[in-house]
């Protein structure tokens, strides 16, 4: 059981000294929607670049929303201001979650 504590954590720390500047953690956002005035334009669809919309039921969704990096252009071509993005704070990438999970 020991070696098999050290080899994940040196895994972790593999992940964590490579990753610095990359995604071993983002800053997160809240995608919020208000459907009564959402149009379907899809808009928003074309102009994010994380792939976060999708529409259904003629309505934009946030299906991907871990993914927004809260540039705010979703905003921005709304012309039915339908969109709130929120801060939620810094998030790990999901790679460094499952190692975490792995070793507590
Ligand atoms: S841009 Fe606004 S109105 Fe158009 S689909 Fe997206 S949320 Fe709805
Ligand atoms: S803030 Fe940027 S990344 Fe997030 S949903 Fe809007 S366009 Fe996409």
């Amino acid at each position: 059981m020991c070696t098999r504590y050290i080899s994940r954590i040196t895994e972790w720390a593999i992940v964590l000294s490579s990753s610095i500047d990359k995604d071993i953690y983002h800053m997160g956002f809240n995608v919020t929607m208000d459907r009564e005035k959402c149009s379907g334009c899809e808009e928003c669809l074309e102009i994010c670049s994380a792939g976060v919309f999708e529409i259904q039921n003629g309505r934009a969704v946030p299906v991907n929303a871990k993914e927004c990096i809260g540039c705010e252009t979703c905003i921005e071509v709304c012309e039915q201001h339908a969109i709130s993005i929120e801060e939620t704070g810094i998030q790990l990438s999901d790679q460094c979650l499952t190692l975490l999970r792995d070793i507590l």
